[in-house]
C-alpha cells in the first residue's frame, strides 16, 4: 500500500495506473461503516485509493475539528486490511494553501435541515469533494448512505460541475442494536450510547407503522417522535420524510421518500435515516 501526502506525489502514482479507479474519501478514524465502502469499491475498481482528510471546511466554529478523533497508525492497518492500493493523508496546507480562495457553495439542499443546523458544512464538504475529484479524476467515488444529505449534494456537484464520476452509495452500517456507526459514537459513554439507539429505533418502528398502510407523513414522524423523546438525554433536531434527492418534505410517503432524523446527545449530535418506500 503507497502512502502519499502531496498532491504531485499522487498523480505521480495515479498516472501509473491505467486501469478503474475506485476513490474512498474519509475523515479517518475508520471503522465497518468506512470498510464496508472499501469493499464494494475493491470488487469494483482495479485501483483503489482512500482519502483521509479532517476537513476543516466543513466544520463550524462550534464544531468538534480540534477533537474529532484521529488514529493514523490504527487506520493504515485497516486500511492495509483492506487491501487498499494507496493512501492519500495530506495535511492542511496541501489541500488548503494560504492563497486558497475559492469555496464550492451549493443552493436550496444545503440550506435546510443538516445545512440548517450546520452552517457551511456543506460549502465544505462540496469545495473538498471537488478538490479530491479533480485531484484523484476517479471513475467512481463510494459514500455511505448514512449521510443521505451528503450524497445527494455529491451527486448535484458532480452534476453541476461535470465530474463524470460514478456516484455509487452504500447501503448503512450498524451496530448490534442498530446504532449505525459514526467516528462521533466514540464520545458516548454507555448511558448515552444506549439513548442513542431510540433515534434508528423510533426510524424502524415508523417503518413498521408504514408498512401497516399509514402513509401520512405527519403521523409517522410522531411516531418516531415518541420513540425518540421517551428518553430525555435525546433532544431532536428535525424528523422528516423527504425527497431522497433534494431534501423537499413529502407530506405523504412517496417514490424516493426518506425519513431523516437528527437529534443532540449533551453537544453531541448524531443523525439517521431509512428508505421509506
Ligand atoms: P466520514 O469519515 O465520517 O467523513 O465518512 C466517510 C464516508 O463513510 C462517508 O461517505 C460516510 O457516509 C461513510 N460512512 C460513515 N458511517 C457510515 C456507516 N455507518 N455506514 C456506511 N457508510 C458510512
Amino acid at each position: 500500500m503507497k502512502i502519499v501526502s502531496k498532491i504531485s506525489e499522487l498523480k505521480y502514482e495515479l498516472n501509473k495506473n491505467k486501469n478503474s479507479l475506485g476513490l474512498v474519501p474519509t475523515m479517518g478514524s475508520l471503522h465497518m461503516g468506512h470498510r464496508s465502502l472499501m469493499k464494494r469499491a475493491r470488487v469494483d475498481n482495479s485501483f483503489l485509493a482512500v482519502s483521509l482528510f479532517v476537513n476543516p471546511l466543513q466544520f463550524g466554529p462550534d464544531d468538534d475539528f480540534n477533537k474529532y478523533p484521529r488514529d493514523i497508525d490504527e487506520d493504515l492497518v485497516i486500511l492495509k486490511s483492506e487491501n487498499v492500493d494507496l493512501v492519500f493523508i495530506p495535511d492542511i496546507k496541501e489541500i488548503y494553501p494560504q492563497e486558497f480562495s475559492t469555496k464550492i457553495i451549493v443552493d436550496n439542499l444545503t440550506r435546510i435541515y443538516e445545512g440548517q443546523y450546520r452552517k457551511g458544512h456543506f460549502d465544505g464538504v462540496a469545495t473538498v469533494v471537488s478538490k479530491l475529484f479533480s485531484i484523484f479524476k476517479p471513475d467512481k467515488a463510494y459514500f455511505g448512505a448514512k449521510d443521505a444529505q451528503q450524497c445527494a449534494l455529491v451527486k448535484q456537484v458532480n452534476k453541476d460541475l461535470n465530474f463524470w464520476v460514478k456516484i455509487v452509495i452504500c447501503p448503512t452500517i450498524r451496530d448490534k442494536n442498530g446504532l449505525a456507526l459514526s467516528s462521533r459514537n466514540l464520545y458516548l459513554n454507555s448511558q448515552e450510547k444506549h439513548a442513542a439507539t431510540l433515534i434508528n429505533e423510533g426510524l424502524f418502528k415508523a417503518l413498521d407503522l408504514f408498512y401497516l398502510g399509514e402513509k401520512r407523513s405527519y403521523i409517522l414522524c410522531l411516531k418516531a417522535q415518541n420513540i425518540i423523546e421517551s428518553n430525555s438525554l435525546l433532544e431532536i433536531n428535525y424528523i422528516d420524510i423527504v425527497d431522497k434527492d433534494n431534501f423537499q418534505k413529502h407530506t405523504h410517503v412517496e417514490n424516493n421518500s426518506l425519513m431523516i432524523a437528527a437529534a443532540k446527545i449533551g453537544n453531541i449530535r448524531l443523525i439517521d435515516n431509512i428508505e421509506i418506500e
